[in-house]
């Protein structure tokens, strides 16, 4: 209902504002996006941009904040980043309705939907995931809206947390009437829950491909992933629409492909990031040598993604050998894949509209490097990616595209002469014309004698002679005094405006003309966009396999044998960024060769010695191996791993606070739920973050668990400093003792950072101690202290299987066991049992 009381504009502004409630309004008014009431605001705050005010009508005013539309991409970056969702307002054609333009949002910026090169990480993907929880499955589909990539799987929900930290989403999309519990980090956006209902969902996937049944996408009684791949492109329609396009293909996978890696096992092994948020250490920064965005992005996944099948992993390792066994070609390749740009993007924003002149440009360079690409492989064995050539698209490129086209759509001079007969002769009519003005500027010159006079151009008169002052008297007859400036005079002649009238109307119809043409090539290229992301693809895998080559000749890396065996075996394995950043030391190789029935690994030293170290590169190595890596040792044998866990203890966790023990706990009960035969577990100093007692019996707890529960028995890597551990190896048949050996050397403690079978030195700490230097005094008092402990601990009683636990864990004599063996525990009631704890714990705790 049209309001009397305010402008039309601002009722127009209102009218459109209310389908966008919670999103920042840009609301395009000429050469600004003007934000109004509580969003200007907003963006004042945020931005600091200076915030005033407009009319409204009837002498009210409203809050008003504008931003240039040319620096738009700098301003959407801060506040998508802090969190906000950005619609953009345009205005509509070139002709007002009734005095006003028509307006409409034609999308809304959000973190997942971003396609701004400028706003793009280049090396990594952009997700926008959707997720949706049922009882006990969830749903998680991701789009790469810069990439074209779309899929999803179904998954238990408590596999949930660790898919989304594999895919880091920009942007997490779930139904409003299902809150996600806290923990997922990220950008998370509600979408109505109706948009998640099955029947809507297939709906719109079938409509969007053009399908009449999903069971070509692998989709068919998964009906929680279809619900929520089909909110995403719901999503995508209101928010880009263009950007359905790009999602051309579909695919749903399955966790069952690839090694499960929860978030805090991607963490601590530091595969992206380091604990510190670093690029650099992380192992990704030790084996990242790609040259392309497209192998960046590639090698992510990989790292992100271990392989569970044997045939894929070979096919990659034969793939990396190759390269690695020839460094000329490997070389040769990198080189020429160095000159390459982001195809992948380039097709998509081909597909999508968003292409500028120079976008081609950089295409067809790609596209010209294919034959010298194919020549620089070689012969090509079965397991490298093929690249096809593209000549249809690269013609078209060649004959449209000029060779330095203007950097925008608004500028002339795109097209190539001889693509268009049309575009041609209209230039050449204007051509005469053309001249005329070019020449202007000579030929008055030559007629009036005036050294200084000028042709000139602006937007308010057009084309204009312009005379020094002192000269002025001198104009002829026909010039007209158009302006007067300090220093000159400027005049326009009637014949001159004739021409002008004719330039400027032919550059309308050039600009025209060339706007067509261009968004003709860009539609024919479109048609080839999955040939030409085909190509993109193998040349990110080229990329990445000749990358990891060249990480492996530099790093000194062998080819693992990965089997389908339980074996694991590395001879003389190193930590692949430790060893990068020992600055002239040795770094020591070490062995983990598990005997035949090993299961547990108990690895006791002093602090500093290297257990985390061992423990983490073993895990590595396995990742590595089963990303199609090779891996730094001088041989390996790997059986599939299907999970690695890590529990990495207290101290050695950056952000340890309160609740330190409580993570702690909750992660080994996870580890100890999903484990299976065939994973891989790191725990490390595990039990720290509590008492000695306390620690050292969950310690002891975990490791019978694993040793003897029917279905875990999964190979265990234990790092810790409790000596009382190395009693399990006489308990168990298949737990192991291994020590860091220490040695001395002028007087000093040396680590050898070798990792030897057998217990450590139970009084290594005493040990190191003397090494180190402390007075003879010290050393024999603490021994004496320590000997004196021992014989009211227990420790070193001779330990009964039958009652092993106990012996060890408790005094086998004291007067608390005493009181405690007299006690009628059927008769007590519990609070007379909590204040007979209370009571001992004053009584002997002191
Ligand atoms: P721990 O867990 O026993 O306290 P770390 O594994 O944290 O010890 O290792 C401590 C330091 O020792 C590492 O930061 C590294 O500099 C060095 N180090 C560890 N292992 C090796 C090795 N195999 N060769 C050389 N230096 C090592
Ligand atoms: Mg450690």
């Amino acid at each position: 209902m049209p309001n009397e009381d305010v402008t039309p504009i601002r009722q127009q502004y209102l009218e459109i504002k209310r389908d966008y409630p919670t999103t920042i309004l840009f609301f395009r008014l000429g050469d600004f996006y003007e934000t109004f009431d509580e969003d200007a605001e907003t963006i004042s705050r945020e931005l600091d941009i200076v915030l005033t005010s407009r009319p409204i009508g009837k002498g009210a005013r409203a809050p008003l904040a504008g931003i240039p539309y040319h620096a738009v991409e700098n301003y959407l970056a801060r506040l998508i980043e802090k969190g906000y969702h950005v619609a953009i307002c345009e205005q509509m054609g070139d002709t007002p309705v009734n005095g006003l333009f028509p307006r409409k949002v034609i999308r809304v910026v959000t973190p997942g939907t971003i396609i701004e090169p400028g706003l793009l990480p280049s090396d990594a993907n952009n997700y926008l995931v959707s997720v949706i929880l049922d009882e006990k499955l969830a749903a998680v589909a991701y789009a790469d809206i810069t990439t074209g990539e779309f899929a999803a799987t179904e998954l238990p929900s408590e596999s949930l947390r660790a898919e989304l930290a594999r895919l880091h989403p920009a942007e997490i999309i779930h139904p409003d009437n299902q809150a996600l519990t806290d923990g997922f980090t990220g950008h998370l956006t509600p979408f109505p829950a109706w948009r998640f209902e099955p029947g809507k969902c297939e709906e719109t996937l079938l409509v969007h491909f053009k399908a009449s049944t999903l069971e070509g996408f692998g989709l068919k009684s998964q009906s929680l992933a279809i619900r929520a791949a089909g909110a995403i492109l719901q999503y995508l329609k209101e928010t880009q629409p263009d950007s359905l396009n790009l999602l051309t293909g579909f695919r749903y996978y399955s966790l069952n492909e690839f090694m499960t890696l929860d978030a805090s096992t991607r963490r601590n092994l530091e595969l992206e990031e380091t604990l510190r948020g670093e690029y650099k250490d992380s192992l990704l920064g030790a084996l990242d040598c790609t040259v392309t965005p497209m192998g960046k992005r590639m090698i992510h996944q990989w790292i992100s993604q271990p392989l569970l099948n044997i045939e894929k992993i070979n096919m990659r390792q034969d793939g990396v050998q190759y390269f690695f066994d020839d460094g000329m070609k490997r070389a040769e390749l990198r080189a020429t894949l160095k000159a390459l740009s982001d195809l992948e993007r380039l097709v998509n924003r081909v597909i999508a509209g968003y292409s500028q002149p120079r976008d081609l440009v950089t295409m067809r360079s790609t596209l010209k490097e294919l034959p010298n690409v194919i020549e620089a492989i070689g012969k090509p064995i079965k397991s490298l990616p093929k690249i096809e050539l593209s000549n249809n698209e690269l013609s078209l490129l060649e004959s449209s595209i000029d060779d330095d086209p203007p950097a925008t759509l608004q500028n002339t001079g795109i097209i190539r002469s001889g693509y268009s007969q049309e575009l041609d002769s209209v230039i050449e009519a204007s051509k005469h014309a053309r001249d005329w003005i070019a020449n202007l500027e000579a030929v008055e010159r030559e007629r009036t004698g005036i050294k200084t006079l000028k042709v000139g151009y602006n937007k308010v008169f057009g084309y204009y002679i312009e005379i020094s002052r002192g000269a002025a008297e001198r104009a002829p007859e026909n010039y007209i005094r158009k302006q007067t400036l300090v220093n000159a005079e400027r005049f326009i002649t009637p014949e001159m405006k004739e021409y002008e009238t004719l330039v400027l109307n032919a550059e309308e119809r050039i600009r025209e003309i060339e706007l067509r043409l261009f968004r003709e090539v860009c539609a024919t290229l479109s048609k080839s966009a999955y040939k030409l992301l085909g190509i993109a693809r193998a040349l990110a895998e080229l990329d990445v396999l000749a990358a990891l080559a060249e990480a492996s000749a530099l790093g000194g890396y062998v080819r693992p044998e990965v089997v389908d065996g339980s074996e694991l075996e590395i001879h003389e394995g190193r930590h692949p960024v430790v060893e990068q950043s020992l600055h002239g030391e040795r770094y020591v190789p070490n062995d983990v060769i598990f005997e035949k029935g090993e299961i547990v690994r108990v690895i006791t030293g002093p602090n500093m010695s290297g257990k985390s170290t061992y423990l983490r590169q073993t895990a590595l190595i396995v990742l590595m191996a089963q990303m199609g890596s090779f891996v730094p040792a001088s041989s390996a044998k790997i059986g599939l791993v299907d999970r690695i866990f890590t529990r990495i203890g207290a101290q050695d966790e950056i952000h340890a606070g309160q609740s330190t023990f409580m993570v702690e706990m909750i992660e080994a009960a996870n580890i100890l739920h999903h484990a299976t035969s065939r994973s891989l577990l790191i725990l490390d100093e595990i039990g720290r973050g509590t008492s000695t007692y306390d620690g050292l019996s969950i310690a002891w707890g975990i490791i019978e668990y694993i040793h003897n529960h029917p279905h875990l028995r999964a190979k265990t890597l234990f790092a810790t400093h409790y000596h009382e551990l190395t009693q399990l190896a006489d308990l168990l048949p298949s737990v192991r003792n291994y020590n860091v050996a220490v040695t001395e050397a002028d007087g000093k403690v040396v680590f050898l950072h070798k990792i030897v079978a057998g217990g450590a030195d139970k009084s290594y700490g005493i040990h190191v101690a003397q090494l180190a230097g402390l007075p003879a005094p010290v050393i024999q008092r603490a021994n004496e202290i320590m000997l004196e402990l021992e014989k009211t601990s227990g420790r070193a009683v001779n330990i009964n299987p039958n009652v092993a636990q106990q012996a060890a864990l408790f005094p086998e004599t004291s007067p608390l066991l005493d009181e405690l063996g007299t006690l009628d525990v059927n008769s007590l009631s519990p609070i007379e049992a909590l204040n007979k704890l209370f009571e001992w714990q004053k009584k002997y705790l002191k």
